[in-house]
């Protein structure tokens, strides 16, 4: 591409300290050519001058589902990556359910090559805890870090006993890999729900302890652990947050991620397109008093990260059947924090969970990506917005194969302009001269 000159940008530095102000930076060839204070545009160069544009570290997302190999129909690993690119994500984890689950060398081996050739941005592979995710015996923990697992996870599943929790964190601990679970208790779940299938009130089938339960038992196989580091997925609930508030104090190494829609949609939501239809994500939206809980743990630090699980569906044939239950999210997470009236005033904050914190709760297999820093002579891994720029994703924008997001058509705040992944533009927004993927 031809060099891109950013006028005039707060530059964010999770690393080093608050934003800096009113900063050039020249982009050519992939790197971070020079940064400074009133510099002329080579000549050919496009320059971005907009009011409070924003630059910082490319994003990494600590939970998506790419749906591929397994479901094609549902999602591609092409587009799931377009769309974390559009997002600002300059790198995505996907987790192991896949059909089947990721829980041998050779499935592990299959997925990462894929990931390779498709991977629009790169993709950091998880394994499963369990095989099958059946919560009975371990996946090959070892091995399979040694084939290149980023971390483990049965997400979509939480069927892992304390006792085998702890073995997992313990395994998975000696090759400085994490283990991701989600927390829902699914003993809570089946008492709530005793003849099981789907419902129109599933949502009070999930109910809030199923989550407190099953972080109250985590925490306490990671205590009882000689190792290992524990993440805990998509928190809902005022109870989850207090508990990770308090293993924090105590010192447990516990990291939380929470995801947009939680943090910013009540439930239960009904689905525009047909009334009667009601959309749903595991855990469920909750309301009120739970979301001023996340909003107040994503602020102190109590909840580490921003992530999307992204989890595409196809839109069911019948009007009239249920949606699965799940979001596409991985292309809205910014903007559907910065559309909150929350969002804005925490931005350096949401930044932060979006690049630095990822990166430090992921440990060292995230050695392949650079430091989550904007620095002159480096190759870009960057991502350029507009926190007041306005956006609907509509057919024209959205970039993943699942349209199921509560934010269908709803104006957005949070405009994304361009996205570099080491060194490479891998979204770029057509009034900068990017593809005519996005008007
Ligand atoms: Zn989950």
């Amino acid at each position: 591409m031809r060099g891109l000159l950013l006028r005039s940008v707060r530059l964010m530095r999770p690393l080093e300290g608050p934003a800096l102000e009113a900063v050039d930076i020249l982009i050519q060839d992939g790197r971070v050519e020079e940064m400074g204070n009133g510099m002329a545009a080579p000549a050919g160069s496009v320059v971005v001058e907009r009011e409070g544009c924003v630059v910082a570290p490319a994003f990494l997302d600590l939970h998506t589902h790419l749906r591929e190999p397994g479901q094609p129909w549902k999602e591609r690993i092409a587009t799931a990556t377009a769309a974390a690119a559009a997002g600002g994500f300059g790198a995505v984890c996907a987790m192991a359910n896949l059909r089947p689950p990721v829980d041998s060398v050779v499935r592990l081996r299959e997925c990462l090559a894929k990931n390779r050739s498709w991977g629009r941005v790169p993709v950091l592979q998880f394994a499963a805890v369990s095989e099958q995710l059946a919560g009975q015996r371990l996946a090959p923990l070892g091995e399979l870090a040694g084939a290149g697992a980023a971390g483990f996870s049965d997400d979509g599943r939480n069927a892992l006993s304390q006792e085998l929790l702890r073995q997992a964190l313990e395994q998975a601990g000696a090759t400085g890999r994490l283990v991701a679970i989600h927390p829902e208790d699914e003993g809570v779940l089946a008492a709530a729900n005793p003849w099981g299938g789907e419902d129109p009130t599933a949502w009070l089938l999930r109910p809030r302890e199923a989550e407190v339960s099953a972080v109250r038992s985590a925490l306490g196989a990671l205590r009882s652990a000689g190792q290992g580091r524990l993440h805990l997925q998509h928190l809902s609930t005022s109870g989850a947050v207090e508990l990770v508030r308090e293993a924090k104090r105590e010192g447990l190494p516990v990291s939380a991620e929470v995801t947009a829609h939680h943090l910013v949609l009540e439930g239960p939501l009904r689905d525009p397109e047909a009334r009667d239809r009601e959309l749903t994500c595991n855990p469920p939206l909750r309301g009120d008093e739970d979301r001023a809980a996340l909003w107040e743990g994503l602020a102190d630090g109590t909840i580490d990260v921003l992530a999307s699980d992204h989890a595409p569906h196809e839109s069911p044939s019948d009007p009239l059947q249920r949606r699965s239950p799940g979001f596409s999210g991985v292309q809205v997470q910014l903007s559907a924090v910065l559309s909150d009236p929350h969002g804005g005033p925490l931005l350096e904050r949401l930044v932060e969970a979006l690049t630095a914190r990822p990166l430090e709760v992921l440990g060292r297999v995230s050695e392949g990506l650079p430091e989550p820093a904007v620095r002159e002579g480096q190759p870009a891994h960057l991502t350029v917005f507009d926190p007041e720029g306005v956006w609907r994703p509509e057919a024209g924008s959205w970039l993943s194969l699942g349209t199921n997001t509560p934010f269908w058509e709803r104006p957005l705040r949070g405009l994304v302009l361009a996205t570099f992944t080491r060194g490479r533009v891998v979204f770029l927004r057509r009034e900068l001269g990017g593809e005519a993927e996005l008007a």
